[in-house]
């Protein structure tokens, strides 16, 4: 799977995603992250990307060139080829499990990093396919949100994860919250790991991690617990 990413800041996606397990699946190869520097498309001899809206209003915003010409620039697109392309903005669709497994399907993915007060809408609408928030708040700028649709894509890619089944009875699975998990010792200070979990019945293990997964969901999620309720009805 490969991920072109479309930002004025390449080196924070290259030193983030070279760490822990995304670093790991890009030595092995299983996933490839390319940054590509907007500035770098600058036709200003300042290397100037950005300048102020027309009808007035505060900040900068960044121009239809470089960024255009920074997305001509990706290997299939000049081989005719049109992978999605996903600005991450506040005000697109709220990203979740589903859409990540649903992007996972694809072969390669570019991100569109805004920055200053965003993009001019020109280049949204000749390049962009789809409109993402990771959440109803507003950062600097699109790199970290892309990192975040990166790193939960990638664990949904074949190998990435250690152990193939995890990402199966994760969190929003069934629309259930994972339940709680315990290693070792089996005491510390007085807390004391479920008996059950000791048991080494399987049986009992797997439902009294069901019953404690619907608690949960009840508690903190309770948006998720009706439409778990609901397809549990219609089964
Ligand atoms: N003026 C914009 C608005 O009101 O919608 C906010 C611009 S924000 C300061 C700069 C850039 O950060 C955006 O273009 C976008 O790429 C990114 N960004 C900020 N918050 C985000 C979020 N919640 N989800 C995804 N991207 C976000």
């Amino acid at each position: 799977m490969k991920f072109n990413v479309l930002t004025l800041f390449p080196e924070m996606i290259n030193n983030a995603m070279s760490e822990s397990i995304i670093g790991r699946a890009i030595t092995n190869e299983l996933i490839s992250v390319n940054a590509i520097n907007i500035r770098d498309f600058s036709k200003n001899k300042h290397m100037k990307v950005d300048d102020y809206p027309y009808g007035g209003g505060a900040g900068m915003l960044m121009q239809v060139q470089p960024v255009v010409d920074a997305y001509n620039s990706i290997e299939s697109v000049k081989n005719g080829k049109k992978p999605r392309v996903i600005y991450l903005t506040p005000w697109g669709n709220t990203f979740n499990q589903d859409m990540a497994k649903e992007f996972a399907k694809e072969d390669e993915l570019v991100f569109l990093c805004g920055h200053y007060e965003g993009i001019d809408e020109r280049a949204l609408d000749m390049i962009v396919t789809d409109f993402v928030s990771i959440g109803d708040y507003v950062l600097t700028g699109g790199e970290l949100p892309a990192m975040v649709m990166i790193d939960a894509i990638s664990r949904l890619v074949g190998g990435v994860l250690n152990n193939e089944t995890s990402a199966e009875f994760e969190s929003f699975n069934n629309n259930l919250l994972e339940h709680p998990q315990y290693s070792r010792p089996e005491e510390y200070d007085g807390l004391k790991v479920p008996q059950v979990l000791l048991s080494g019945h399987h049986g009992n293990i797997e439902k009294w991690r069901l019953e404690q997964s619907v608690e949960r969901t009840k508690k903190y999620r309770p948006d998720l617990y009706e439409k778990y309720l609901k397809n549990t009805c219609n089964k």
